[in-house]
């Protein structure tokens, strides 16, 4: 089995790395196709330059994350602050 390199931030934002077996992590599926494969793509926003005070409009990327086989997005427009984006997720026991 593989070892897994996961960052995991505490409370007070720092940043420490923890090795894990693969054994012991549980795969997360796809809620609609039941695959485990996955890929990452960006939305582009634009913000308007009257609302940021820009000369020009501004363009945003926010990462998502989607199904290979389907390409159902299982990580949408929350913010990307947010820590939790697991809730959508389905995670095989
Ligand atoms: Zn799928």
């Amino acid at each position: 089995m593989a070892t897994i390199r996961v960052d995991v931030k505490d409370a007070m934002g720092r940043t420490t790395t923890k090795l894990l077996d693969e054994k012991q992590t549980r795969a997360v599926l796809c809620q609609k196709c039941g695959s485990e494969v996955f890929l990452t793509g960006m939305k582009l926003k634009r913000v308007s330059k009257i609302l940021v005070g820009s000369p020009n409009d501004l363009f945003v990327n926010l990462p998502v994350v989607y199904c290979a086989k389907c390409q159902f997005v299982i990580q949408d427009d929350r913010p990307r602050n947010e820590s939790n984006n697991g809730d959508k997720l389905k995670v095989l026991k």
